[in-house]
């Protein structure tokens, strides 16, 4: 190891329980909740046996009147969750980790779906979730249970095994609700004045130690900056008095921002490493309890230097532990340049909002850990001494290729392009995105260091030279590219005149053609190419429209807590919008575009139209390969399959994700793929 990096690996003691290094990984959702234990375990596992000092689960309901159906959540309800619970416990033990659980309330800020009971909160007010439900105000005995379930559940927690047990202010949930005057109105002693609002958060502090302060640590996750200026909790007013008040009744400050859950981890969109220094960096100088932050840490000097200025002693992670979680374990073996730094592209979070299992861009195996039994750190032998040619460098090329040559396979991997990358190499070259890069930079590094895989650089393949190559086993990854008829996903058919009119497509636009202003971009993808092709023009000085069939910009960056902020950037820089419209046609200098409503027409002025709408597979070099079988068999080549955005356009995660399970598959047979399916047994 690198001795810059000693400080990381000094251990830290927290209340009654010490961790053996500062490599903290905070809670975070995984979308497998109660239902899926199994996979929760052996996802928590995989982190401590990377090196994670502390593993903690995602949010632990203390009872039924918070419950988030549909979303994958836990529970300490009863002596089945202990059960349930201690396996992860254990599971993390194992490796010499604490395990800690993130006990959780929503209030008024959960769904109820499967319990069914009134929602609550310290005040009467309309539920969080947009939904008719309203949550009522709590009385004192409402208070009196909630305090109850919160110990309870700390007890049952201490009975499973966990050795840090939170008391969960931050994230808009029910604590945080009575902090916040925006939520509290209360007029009681539990409302009012901070010292009367922060009662509540002081009692459950107290409860818990003393329920299981003896055994556990009671940790506090706080947000100190809510985000909503002065009428909020903000890091330099009441955040700051809160934690002055509590500094030392904690045994750790887990600190960070709330608003939404988005604020706290912020895309690399819209935030650089440790961007939360600014918010919670005094929480240090307030209380001698160790404090754990979170700032999307892939950087070792980072880490270090966050505690060598005093502004964290636990490195928190979620998504470069989601990304890595082997990243402590690499750091220690002086692999650091083996780190595959998340990105920050937040398709984690989108699982979470989507109530589906956890998966990553960077890491194809977060999620997979128990279900298909991979391994984010080994992969079985090659089943055999076939040589494989991989067509096609972008993600799902490179991925396969990497993962198929630390099987030992010999692999060649050519692309037509100078240099490998595919399509991140024009996305990350778009406002915003140039953290996207890491999924080449990590894949190229560590096929660097393989003998046996070779990377053909500026090798455009016909399949005269793929026949000619002669490898047992062809995988085609030569991507996509977008479409020109303007069929996209809510528009299935654009009519005859705007298809047959010049647009251009992103494609277009990364090869060199240059738009006339005005600009109009007709986005039916709804990712991130629409607003950031937008905020790329804009940025030239061109006039730009934006007109979508969705209500909002970029609609499905709502899944990874960008939509927000992507909207009130292009807001800023001045893009015009036309929402809820579908194009209806396309004129010189005008085009046409219909209410997706009211089918009402609105023409917009237009010198150059960019359609951002479906992607069609790359697929001719696939298609004449395997016309001719007979060439196929002559050539000595076993199998051609097609992976990634060749066989079915979509993101990079999935491509990333195609192009493991490739290589993990290779030598199965074809219908030989396990996945196991997690279901309740009677
Ligand atoms: P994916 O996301 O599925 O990995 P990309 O579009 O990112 O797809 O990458 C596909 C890569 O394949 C591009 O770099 C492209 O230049 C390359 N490619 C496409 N056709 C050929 C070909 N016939 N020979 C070599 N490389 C090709
Ligand atoms: Fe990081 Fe993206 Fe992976 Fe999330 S999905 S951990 S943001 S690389």
């Amino acid at each position: 190891m690198n001795p810059r990096y000693n400080v990381l690996f000094e251990p830290v003691r927290i209340g009654p329980v010490t961790a053996k290094n500062r490599f903290y990984q905070t809670p975070h959702a995984n979308g497998m909740g109660y239902m899926r234990p199994r996979s929760a375990t052996a996802m928590r596992a995989i982190k401590a046996e990377g090196g994670w000092g502390v593993v903690c689960t995602e949010y632990c309901s203390v009872h039924p009147t918070s419950d988030d159906s549909p979303f994958g959540f836990l529970s300490l309800w009863d002596e089945d969750d202990v059960r349930a619970l201690a396996k992860t416990a254990d599971a993390i033990h194992a490796h010499d980790s604490l395990a800690g659980v993130e006990l959780w309330h929503g209030g008024s800020h959960t769904n109820n779906r499967l319990t069914r009971e009134p929602l609550i909160a310290p005040s009467a007010q309309p539920a969080k979730y947009i939904q008719p439900g309203h949550a009522r105000a709590m009385d004192r005995q409402d208070i009196a249970d909630f305090r109850r379930w919160q110990r309870d559940a700390a007890l049952r927690a201490r009975s499973a095994g966990f050795d840090i047990v939170y008391v969960y202010a931050s994230h808009d949930y029910l604590p945080f609700q009575f902090l916040s005057a925006r939520t509290n109105r209360r007029a009681d002693e539990y409302g009012g004045s901070l010292v009367n609002r922060v009662r509540l958060l002081r009692e459950m502090i107290e409860d818990t130690r003393d329920a299981v302060g003896d055994k556990c640590a009671v940790a506090v996750r706080l947000a100190v900056d809510e985000l909503h200026g002065p009428a909020g909790i903000t890091a330099d007013g009441e955040g700051r008095e809160i934690v002055a008040m509590l500094a030392e009744l904690p045994d750790l400050w887990d600190i960070n921002l709330a608003g939404s859950l988005g604020n706290d981890s912020r895309s690399s969109r819209f935030s650089a490493e440790a961007f939360q220094e600014d918010y919670v960096g005094f929480v240090k100088t307030l209380t001698s309890k160790p404090v754990v932050g979170v700032g999307r840490f892939t950087s070792p000097d980072t880490m270090v230097s966050q505690i060598r200025r005093g502004i964290l002693d636990l490195i928190g992670a979620a998504r470069p532990s989601i990304a890595d979680p082997f990243l402590p374990r690499k750091i220690a073996d002086g692999r650091e340049d083996e780190i595959r730094e998340c990105i920050g592209c937040n398709i984690c979070r989108a699982a979470n909002n989507e109530g589906a299992p956890l998966r990553c861009t960077q890491n194809p195996t977060i999620g997979e850990e128990w279900r298909r039994g991979w391994h984010p750190e080994r992969i079985a032998p090659k089943g055999s001494d076939s040589r494989v040619l991989v067509v096609g460098a972008g993600p799902a090329g490179l991925e396969a290729a990497l993962a198929l040559g630390q099987r030992g396979y010999r692999v060649s991997l050519a692309d037509s392009g100078k240099e490998p990358g595919g399509r991140l190499l024009r996305e990350a070259a778009l406002p915003g995105l140039g953290h996207w890069l890491r999924v080449r930079d990590y894949r190229a590094h560590m096929i660097g260091k393989l003998a046996n895989v070779e990377i053909f650089p500026a090798s455009p393949l016909t399949s005269h030279d793929v026949l000619e190559f002669g490898a047992d086993h062809v995988v085609v990854a030569t991507g996509s590219h977008w479409r020109r008829d303007g069929v996209g996903a809510c528009v299935e058919d654009i009519g005859v005149q705007a298809a047959g009119r010049k647009c251009l497509t992103p494609d277009d636009i990364f090869a060199g053609a240059v738009p006339q202003s005005p600009v109009v971009i007709y986005d039916d993808d709804h990712y991130a190419m629409g607003g950031a092709l937008a905020e790329r023009l804009l940025g030239q000085g061109f006039a730009v429209t934006l007109v979508t069939p969705m209500p909002v910009v970029s609609s499905w960056t709502q899944m990874t807590d960008e939509q927000f902020p992507v909207q009130k950037r292009l807001m800023e820089l001045g893009l015009r919008l036309l929402l809820s419209h579908r194009l209806a046609g396309h004129r010189d200098g005008a085009a046409d575009f219909a209410c997706v409503y009211t089918g009402r027409n609105t023409q917009v002025e237009c010198a150059s139209l960019i359609l951002v709408t479906g992607r069609l597979p790359d697929r001719a070099l696939y298609d004449s390969l395997v016309a001719v079988p007979g060439d196929l068999q002559a050539a000595g080549i076993g199998t051609v399959t097609r992976i990634g955005d060749c066989l079915a356009p979509s993101s990079v995660a999935d491509a990333v994700f195609a192009g493991h399970r490739l290589a993990r598959e290779i030598d199965l047979p074809a219908d030989g793929s396990a996945v196991r399916r997690e279901r309740p047994l009677p």
